[in-house]
C-alpha cells in the first residue's frame, strides 16, 4: 500500500518523465526555479536534476528531471536510467510516488506510447499535456476532458514556457490520483494473447513480479529479440526455456513477433487520438516549413548556418569585453586593497601574486563562457540545432559518421565530457568510439580563456570589410581548424581502424518554438556556479601550487625573472625546453604547457602568476597581455613570445589533449585505455606537428 505516497526520508518524490523535447525540463524549471541541484548518477555520468517544488496542498515534494524515453524499454543507457527509475528498479532512487508524464500535445499518438505502457504497469501517473500552443498553431485542439476519460487519468493542459496551467499541474500533483482498476483497452491476436497469459502467470507464480508488472515483463520477454533473453540476468533459466519455446511457436505461427505488441498499442492509441481531438484544420503550409525550406537548403542552409556561427562568436568577442574589464578591476581592486592591509612577506605574496592573480586570470572569462552557453541554449531551445544537424548530416556523412553525431560534437564546443556522453544515443559502437574519438578536438569553453589571452595580446584589434573584427576571426578561425581536423581524423579512422557502412538520417525535425528566455538564464547560471566553483577549488588550489615552485628555492639578490628561472618551475621548464624549442617555444612557455597538462584553463592562470610576480621588477600595472607581450629575455634580448610563436601555441592548444577529464571519461565510455592512448598520442602529435609547421612558416614569412 502507498501511504499517501510517502518514501522512507519521508519526501514524496515525483519524476518528470516523456519523450525526449516534449518540454520536461521546462516544466521542470518552472515548477522548481532555483530550487534545484545537478549530480550525477551513480557509476554513470548522467546529470542528475533534483529539484524542490511546494505543491497546492503547501507540501514540498522532491522532483526529479529523468532523461528523455520513447518507451518502457530502453535502447541506451541514458533511457534505462529514466526506466529504472520510473519502474522502482533503480538502487539510486526511491520508486516515485507520482509520475508526471510530460507530452507534445502535437505529437500525441508517439507520446501516448510511453503514456500507455506506464498505465499498464499501474503506475500513479498525471498527464501533463504540454505545447497546447504549437499544436493548436498546427491546427491540432485536444480536448482534455475526454483524453482523461478514454485514458483514466488525469489530463492537465499546459504551455511550460509561459506557464500557463502550471497551478492546474501543482494541484493535479497534490492529488495523488486513484489508481483506476481499468481494464487494459489494446488487444492482441489471440495466440500471442494466450501465450501472454501464461507467461504472466509464471513471472507471478515466481514471485518477483507484481500482477501488472509481469504482465509488462512478459510482453517484453515475448516481442524481445532473441539474443536480449541471453543478456537479462533478471528472468530464472526455466522461464527463459519457455519464452524460447514461446518464440518458435509464434515465429512458426507467422506473426511479426518483435513488432506485434507496439503494433495493438499504437492502433489502440490512434483510436483515443481520433476520439480525442476536436478540431484538425489544414493549415496549409505552415511557418516552419517554410523557414525549413530555407534553413535545410543544400547551399542557404550551409551558409545560414556559417553566418550564425560567425555572429555568434563575433558577440562572444565584444559583448563580454565590458563585463571582463570589470571584472579584472575588481579585482585588481582586491588586490590592491589586501595588498593595503598586509606588510610585505612570503604570505604577502601567496595571496597577491599567487591566488588573486591566478584566479583572476581565469575568472575574467566567465563573461564569455556564459555568452557562449547562452547562444548554445538559444540554438537548441529554438529548435534550430535539429535543422544545423540536417544540414551538416551531409557533411558528416561524407566523412562516414551518421548525422547524429553532429549533437555530440556541437555540445562538446562547451565541454568535450557532456558531448562523449552524448555519444551514447549513437547506435553503431564504430560510429560511436568514432565520434567520441574526434570530440575533444570541438574547442570547449576551457580553451577560451587560453584563446583571448593570446589573441588579445598578439592579434591587432582591426576591422576587415568594415564589419568582421580580426580578432573574432582568429577566434573563429580557431575553432573551424580543431573542426576540419576532427573531420580529417574521422575520414581516416572510419576509412581503417573502424570501418562500417553508413548508416541512414533518422532525425526528426521539431516545430521551431520562440525559447524561453528563464531557461536559457538558468542553464547559464548553472554553467557559471560550475565554472565559479572550479575556479574557486582547481584554479585556486593550481595557482597556489605554482606561486609555490616559482617561488622556491628562493634566489637572493636576484631579479623577479632571474628567480623564476631559478624555481622548481622554472626548472622544469628548463628541462622540457630542448623538447619544444623546435616549436618557437622558450622554458617560460614549457612551465605553462606543463602546469595545464591536465586542465588548459591553467596556463591563463600560471601566465597571471608568472608575470606578477615579474611584473615587480618594472613596477605599473599594466595588463597581463601587454606584459607578456613585451617579455624579452634579459640575457639574449630575444622575447618569449612573437606573433608566429603566439600562433603556435593557439594551434597547439586547439589540437593537443590537455584534460585529464576527457582522458578518464573516455575510458569509461570505451571500457579500456585503448582509445584514451590513441586518442592522447594522436591530439599531441598532431599539436606538436602543426604547431611546428605555424612557427617555421611563420618565422619564415617574416613574422617575428
Ligand atoms: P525536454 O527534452 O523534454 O527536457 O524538453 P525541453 O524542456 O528542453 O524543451 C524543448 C523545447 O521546447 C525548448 O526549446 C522549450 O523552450 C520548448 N517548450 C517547452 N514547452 C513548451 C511549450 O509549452 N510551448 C512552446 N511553444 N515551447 C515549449
Ligand atoms: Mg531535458
Amino acid at each position: 500500500m502507498r501511504d499517501n505516497g510517502s518514501t522512507s526520508t519521508g519526501t514524496r518524490m515525483i519524476a518528470l518523465v516523456g519523450n525526449p523535447n516534449s518540454g520536461k525540463t521546462t516544466v521542470f524549471n518552472a515548477l522548481t526555479g532555483l530550487r534545484q541541484k545537478v549530480a550525477n548518477y551513480p557509476g554513470v555520468t548522467v546529470e542528475r536534476h533534483v529539484g524542490t517544488v511546494r505543491l497546492a496542498d503547501g507540501v514540498d515534494c522532491l522532483v526529479l528531471d529523468l532523461p528523455g524515453t520513447y518507451s518502457l524499454r530502453a535502447s541506451s543507457p541514458v533511457e534505462a536510467i529514466a526506466v529504472d527509475v520510473m519502474l522502482g528498479r533503480a538502487a539510486h532512487t526511491p520508486p516515485p510516488d507520482l509520475i508526471v508524464c510530460v507530452v507534445d500535445a502535437g505529437n500525441l499518438e508517439r507520446n501516448l506510447f510511453l503514456v500507455s505502457q506506464i498505465i499498464d504497469n499501474r503506475l500513479p501517473v498525471v498527464l501533463a499535456l504540454n505545447m497546447v500552443d504549437v499544436a493548436r498553431e498546427h491546427g491540432v485542439v485536444v480536448n482534455t476532458h475526454r483524453l482523461e476519460k478514454e485514458l483514466g487519468i488525469p489530463v492537465v493542459p499546459m504551455v511550460a514556457t509561459t506557464g500557463v496551467g502550471l497551478d492546474e499541474l501543482r494541484r493535479a500533483m497534490a492529488a495523488t490520483p486513484a489508481l483506476s482498476p481499468r481494464a487494459r483497452e489494446w488487444t492482441l491476436p489471440e495466440p500471442v494473447h494466450r501465450e501472454l497469459e501464461e507467461l504472466t502467470g509464471m513471472l507471478v507464480g515466481s514471485g518477483k513480479f507484481s500482477e501488472a508488472a509481469a504482465f509488462n515483463e512478459a510482453i517484453d520477454l515475448l516481442t524481445s529479440h532473441p539474443s536480449a533473453l541471453e543478456q537479462t540476468d533478471r528472468f530464472d533459466p526455466a522461464i527463459l526455456d519457455h519464452v524460447r519455446i514461446d518464440h518458435q511457436k509464434l515465429d512458426f505461427l507467422g506473426f511479426d513477433r518483435e513488432s506485434v505488441a507496439a503494433t495493438a498499442r499504437y492502433a489502440w492509441i490512434r483510436q483515443v487520438v481520433a476520439r480525442s481531438i476536436d478540431r484538425v484544420a489544414h493549415p496549409g503550409i505552415s511557418r516552419t516549413d517554410r523557414l525549413d525550406r530555407i534553413l535545410t537548403h543544400r547551399v542557404w542552409g550551409l551558409v545560414v548556418f556559417l553566418l550564425l556561427m560567425a555572429l555568434m562568436f563575433q558577440s562572444i568577442f565584444s559583448w563580454a569585453t565590458a563585463p571582463m574589464e570589470l571584472i579584472a578591476e575588481g579585482f585588481d581592486a582586491l588586490g590592491r586593497g589586501v595588498s593595503g592591509l598586509m606588510p610585505p612577506g612570503p604570505l604577502h605574496d601567496l595571496i597577491i601574486n599567487g591566488a588573486i592573480a591566478g584566479v583572476a586570470a581565469v575568472v575574467m572569462f566567465l563573461p564569455q563562457i556564459m555568452f557562449l552557453f547562452f547562444f548554445l541554449t538559444l540554438l537548441e531551445d529554438t529548435g534550430y540545432m535539429a535543422r544545423a544537424a540536417y544540414v551538416m548530416d551531409r557533411l558528416m556523412g561524407r566523412v562516414g559518421l551518421p548525422g547524429k553525431a553532429f549533437i555530440p560534437l556541437l555540445s562538446s564546443f562547451a565541454c568535450a565530457i557532456p558531448g562523449i556522453m552524448s555519444a551514447r544515443t549513437i547506435e553503431r559502437e564504430r560510429d560511436r568510439v568514432a565520434t567520441m574519438l574526434i570530440a575533444p578536438l570541438m574547442s570547449c569553453s576551457a580553451r577560451l580563456p587560453v584563446y583571448t589571452l593570446l589573441i588579445a595580446a598578439f592579434i591587432p584589434s582591426t576591422t576587415i570589410l568594415g564589419v568582421l573584427s580580426l580578432p573574432a576571426l582568429t577566434m573563429f578561425g580557431l575553432y573551424l581548424f580543431g573542426v576540419v581536423v576532427a573531420l580529417a581524423i574521422a575520414w581516416v579512422v572510419k576509412r581503417t581502424l573502424l570501418r562500417s557502412p553508413k548508416t541512414e538520417l533518422l532525425l526528426e525535425l521539431p516545430p521551431y518554438k520562440l525559447p524561453s528566455l528563464k531557461s536559457i538564464l538558468l542553464t547559464m547560471w548553472e554553467r557559471a556556479v560550475v565554472f565559479l566553483k572550479q575556479a574557486g577549488t582547481i584554479i585556486l588550489g593550481a595557482s597556489i601550487i605554482m606561486w609555490f615552485l616559482v617561488s622556491y628555492p628562493a634566489l637572493e639578490n636576484a631579479t623577479p625573472s632571474q628567480q623564476i628561472e631559478h624555481s622548481f618551475a622554472g626548472r622544469a621548464g628548463k628541462f622540457v625546453e630542448p623538447a619544444i624549442e623546435p616549436l618557437g617555444f622558450n622554458w617560460k612557455i614549457g612551465i605553462g604547457l606543463i602546469s595545464s597538462l591536465f586542465q588548459r584553463e591553467v596556463f591563463v592562470s600560471t601566465m597571471g602568476t608568472i608575470y606578477n610576480l615579474q611584473n615587480a621588477e618594472g613596477g605599473g600595472s599594466s595588463s597581463l597581455a601587454s606584459r607578456m607581450r613585451e617579455d624579452v629575455d634579459p640575457l639574449t634580448g630575444r622575447p618569449t613570445f612573437t606573433l608566429p610563436i603566439a600562433l603556435a601555441v593557439l594551434v597547439y592548444y586547439v589540437l593537443a589533449m590537455q584534460c585529464l577529464s576527457t582522458v578518464a571519461i573516455m575510458r569509461r565510455e570505451t571500457n579500456g585505455w585503448k582509445w584514451p592512448a590513441i586518442q592522447f598520442a594522436t591530439m599531441t602529435g598532431l599539436a606538436y606537428a602543426a604547431a611546428f609547421i605555424v612557427y617555421r612558416v611563420g618565422t619564415a614569412m617574416g613574422g617575428s
